[in-house]
């Protein structure tokens, strides 16, 4: 069964410094493929992976017109075979990672949902909405690069394990109110063109937002940071409000710039 070539051996930036290797693990999780190239020399792509503007020449229930929406209900379908196979693998085995890097998807709705291993989706790109409120990721979480076009909401998520958002875009509302992070969370280099709600989020770990860029206001009243809490760099043009905030550790605010408002006392 051929399996789908994503990501290619020449992007760059997945290295083992960003958490991706390259060496052929971290190979895109889709095993159900069209072919994009000819019959002497294929190139086997997933429905998330094809060529913009083609259509694969061995399946005709992939037009082009239609790979938006199929896109949507196949992400949800290969999520639903992934936890199945985590739930069937053996006692002391690693669980296999999802990984579907530089996934192009609409708006997507997983309220409450269960990842349970490690989740890989760098440089994807949501041009809807993502409702992630209330998901409990339990594995190591790679959502660096990733662009989220419209608002996201991770109301209350839990991560229970390593999670990258590093230099991730923000194009909408980030919603982190809540959330709660086991293990280092780092936000280095990622953009926040509106809002970031982090009020009441809870950081177990180091957690890192060296170089983030603030657009609008920056929300982190009653955040509990109990480990590093490095905002080295980083650019508030709104109102930074760090109101009630609980530093447990070193916090490191060289370098910042706050364009607008910064508040600190209770
Ligand atoms: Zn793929």
């Amino acid at each position: 069964m051929p399996r789908c070539q994503s990501p290619h051996p020449e992007f760059a930036k997945y290295t083992e410094a960003s958490g991706f290797r390259c060496d052929g693990t971290d190979q895109c999780w889709v095993s159900d493929v069209g072919n994009f190239g000819t019959a002497a020399q294929p190139e086997y792509y997933c429905i998330f992976h094809a060529p913009a503007d083609t259509a694969p020449t061995d399946r005709d229930d992939w037009p082009k017109e239609a790979q938006g929406e199929l896109r949507t209900a196949a992400l949800a379908a290969h999520l639903d075979d992934w936890r199945k196979v985590v739930a069937a693998g053996e006692e002391g085995a690693a669980p296999p990672a999802f990984v579907l890097p530089e996934l192009r998807c609409g708006p997507v709705d997983f309220k409450r949902a269960a990842f349970p291993a490690d989740l890989m989706l760098p440089g994807a790109h949501f041009t809807g909405p993502v409702h992630l409120r209330g998901a409990v990721f339990g594995g190591r979480v790679n959502l660096s690069w990733v662009v989220f076009r419209e608002g996201v909401d991770l109301h209350s998520a839990v991560f229970a394990n390593a999670t990258r958002f590093q230099s991730a875009e923000f194009r909408g509302l980030a919603g982190f109110e809540s959330v709660r992070f086991g293990a280092p969370a780092d936000f280095a280099g990622a953009r926040f063109a509106e809002g970031a709600g982090f009020e009441s989020a809870e950081f177990g770990g180091d957690a890192d937002f060296e170089g983030a860029e603030f657009g609008d206001r920056a929300d982190f009243r009653g955040a509990r940071f109990h480990q590093v809490a490095a905002f080295d760099a980083a650019d508030f043009a709104g109102t930074a409000d760090f109101r009630g905030a609980r530093f447990s550790r070193d916090a490191s605010f060289h370098g910042v710039r706050f364009g607008g408002h910064a508040v600190f006392r209770t």
